[in-house]
């Protein structure tokens, strides 16, 4: 079945509704089907609800466990881990962090919120991660080594950490990407906050850098209301972001003394524990959002003008929300309206960091390939719910 142009909005409709069930059908909508009831009001009984609690440290062990990192912090939400996550990393006022521009707000806002510079990298029209090859040639042309440091020689300023972004779930190419940053000695942090339960060659996403995390915002693939992490396997390390996120109080029976400037995220134990009931029901959720994208790309796959976004050869992904990339940015809007209107809840791409007013003077390589897909890439409904039986 091929389609005309003017009829592909309609035959997307169509196509989607062959999958999803009947009504309206949201982007990626909580779901609580677990133990959340019986934890939760365990924390309301007990009056443990705060910042101290059992739930956030077996939410800690349950993240540390799951993910195969020695340790997890578990913090207010993902853009609170990415803050201390740079900071941890040696990200100081007056630093560039690359970071990609196909991204959420949250990645390049953790850079400010130290004083720092978003420096944009382009990224790869296949899977949206970051394009390594690409990267690679851009630092030779723009950075050099001075004095250990990577100094971009058009700002002069130190570039001393890298965010990698596994986009919509599916993993960068870690390998390469790790080695490259050995290269020049950069830190990488992997912002994991759409990739929990995806794999790169079997391990799981935020195990390859120094330091990443995770978010556990409402339209995540598991939800705490709002909540995040931070990951590490270096031990030290660890115990120094859960200083810094517990207002750096030395512990004492009644002093309060605080060594240094710390931030009060750390995750209320009533969060943590909503948190640890999702976490039971993740290995059910990605089965039931493989079978939908399995059953999205049999939908769609009789359409020309369009291409559904599969997982890259090298990874496992969780397939958090599902992409379809047209062929035409022409037809972004039609789409758009046309899926609306019958009530899938569909949307665009984040615009791309580099586009907002707030970016306009920040470092950046050739961004040709984020314009280009950020133009034609539509998010369509991903709930775990609203798989069928598989
Ligand atoms: C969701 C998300 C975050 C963190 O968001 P919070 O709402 O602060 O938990 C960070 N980066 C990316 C790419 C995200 O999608």
């Amino acid at each position: 079945m091929s389609s005309l142009p003017a009829a592909l909005p309609q035959a997307i409709v169509a196509a989607m509704r062959s999958v999803l069930p009947a009504g309206r059908c949201g982007l990626h909508e909580p779901e609580i089907a677990g133990n959340e009831w019986a934890y939760v009001k365990e924390c309301l009984d007990t009056g443990w609800v705060s910042s101290v609690g059992s739930y956030v440290d077996r939410i800690e062990k349950d993240l540390a466990t799951y993910t195969g990192a020695a340790r997890a912090v578990a913090v207010v939400n993902g853009t609170a881990a990415l803050h201390v996550a740079l900071h941890l990393a040696g990200v100081r006022a007056g630093d560039e962090v690359l970071m990609p521009s196909l991204t959420f707000v949250a990645t390049a806002n953790a850079a400010h919120y130290l004083g720092a510079i978003p420096h944009f990298m382009d990224a790869e029209p296949h899977y949206l991660g970051l394009d390594i090859p690409k990267l690679a040639a851009h630092l030779d042309r723009v950075a050099i080594r001075k004095n250990g440091h990577v100094v971009n020689r058009e700002t002069g300023r130190v570039i001393r950490a890298l965010v990698c972004m596994h986009t919509y779930g599916h993993p960068v190419d870690l390998d390469p990407l790790v080695e490259l940053c050995a290269a020049w000695g950069l830190k990488l942090i992997e912002d994991a906050a759409e990739s929990l339960g995806s794999l790169y060659k079997g391990r799981h996403t935020g195990n390859h850098g120094l330091i990443s995390t995770l978010s556990f915002n409402g339209n995540k693939i598991v939800t705490t209301g709002g909540g995040g992490a931070i990951l590490t396997n270096d031990p030290a390390l660890a115990d120094r972001a859960k200083h810094l996120t517990t207002t750096a109080k030395q512990p004492h029976k009644w002093d309060f003394v605080h060594d240094e400037m710390g931030f009060n995220y750390r995750l209320p134990n009533l969060n943590a524990a909503m948190g640890c009931a999702q976490l039971e029901q993740l290995p059910s959720k990605l089965e039931r959002k493989r079978a939908l994208a399995a059953s999205y790309a049999a939908a769609l796959a009789g359409l020309s003008g369009l291409r559904f976004l599969t997982e890259p050869d090298f990874a496992r992904s969780n397939y958090w929300l599902n992409v379809m990339l047209l062929d035409d940015a022409a037809l972004l809007e039609p789409v758009l309206d046309a899926t609306n209107a019958a009530g899938l809840q569909t949307r665009p791409a984040w615009r791309p960091m580099h586009l907002l007013a707030m970016h306009e003077g920040c470092p950046r390589m050739d961004l040709s390939t984020t314009e280009d897909v950020a133009g034609r890439l539509i998010n369509i409904p991903s709930s775990p719910q609203m798989a069928g039986e598989p």
